[in-house]
């Protein structure tokens, strides 16, 4: 490619931004011209593009969320979105594309790539939901924002011998709810990939370890589960335990991005611009065992990641 376009798009992720900087610094040092598609897919089917050049990224390494900002596209999803987009493209010369983003992301990015501009995937999201990736560009920094306010949570249920009640994000997918109620030492954690029962699971598990000492606990929940509110009510009536609902939400998602994910969003856009560089679209730029791999977009739209199992069956032994 000689021109080639970056954007990102679903929901923002940190580390998006070295991400981006990757992409566009490796693009210059090999000789090719980089523009930033604004908004997600919606740049591309406007024309809110921007020409980038080294400086254009700079200060945005240690920063989340997008320069680019980001978006949900409901046209792309169609044809005649996908043909604006390409007809963009070839009036800018853009011969090669960076998304980063989700699965849904990713379709967008097969059917540019179909509709002959090579495009390639890189995966940003907190939830760490795409199963072709051991991790997304965002995960890293999630968890440890979502860890940090569980214990700031903690210190109020130790103190007052209550117990907290937790909504972590994940888009019903379990992986942040999971390794959060690991690091926070959750007494039960609640995920829509496991058989859960609030009987057994929570009443049970808080009057056992009542009975143990313990007087202070926490409960992970998944978004979107459950009410935590009226989950924490019921905790309440039936242990006698006074208990209290937070919802983490968007706190999530922002902040400074960790310097794991910093490292991977450098690798990942690398790797991205390398393929472009050779012609190669339709691929999905991941990471596989700490080494940086690329597959075929509809081959790993296919793949299954499920939760750690044995993870979630450690947490019980522990956490008592
Ligand atoms: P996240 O789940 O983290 O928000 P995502 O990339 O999965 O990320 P979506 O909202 O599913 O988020 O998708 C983002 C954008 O990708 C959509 O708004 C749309 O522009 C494009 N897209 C989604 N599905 C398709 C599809 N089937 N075909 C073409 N484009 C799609």
């Amino acid at each position: 490619a000689k021109k080639i376009g970056v954007l990102t798009s679903g929901g923002d992720a940190p580390g998006m931004n070295a991400g981006i900087r990757a992409v566009v610094r490796c693009a210059i040092a090999k000789g090719m011209e980089v523009v930033g598609v604004h908004h997600g897919y919606n740049g591309l089917i406007n024309g809110d593009i921007e020409q980038m050049d080294v400086r254009s990224v700079s200060e945005i390494l240690h920063r989340g969320g997008t320069m680019l900002y980001t978006a949900r596209c409901l046209e792309f999803k169609e044809q005649a979105g996908i043909l604006k987009g390409k007809e963009t493209c070839e009036k800018m010369g853009i011969d090669g594309l960076v998304v980063i983003g989700g699965d849904g992301s990713f379709r967008g990015a097969r059917d540019l790539s179909l509709a002959g501009i090579p495009t390639v995937g890189i995966p940003g999201t907190i939830d760490n939901d795409i199963s072709c990736s051991d991790f997304s560009i965002g995960f890293d920094t999630a968890l440890n924002t979502a860890v940090e306010a569980v214990d700031r949570l903690r210190d109020t249920s130790q103190s007052h011998d209550r117990c907290s009640v937790v909504e972590i994000m994940g888009h019903g997918a379990g992986h942040l709810t999971l390794d959060t109620g690991i690091a926070c030492g959750a007494c039960a954690i609640w995920v829509n990939e496991v058989d859960f029962d609030v009987d057994r699971d929570i009443i049970q598990k808080i009057k056992s370890t009542a009975s143990n000492g313990k007087h202070h606990f926490i409960v992970a929940v998944g978004e979107g589960i459950t009410d935590v509110h009226a989950l924490a009510k019921e905790i309440e009536t039936k242990t006698g335990v006074e208990t209290r609902a937070t919802v983490l939400g968007h706190i999530q998602r922002g902040g400074t991005p960790t310097a794991r994910d910093r490292v991977l969003a450098t690798k990942l856009g690398v790797h991205a611009v390398e393929l472009l560089e050779k012609g190669i679209g339709n691929r999905v730029v991941v990471i596989k065992g700490n080494t940086v791999v690329d597959y075929d977009i509809l081959e790993a739209l296919q793949m299954k990641k499920g939760i750690d199992k044995k993870l979630f069956e450690d947490a019980k032994l522990i956490n008592i």
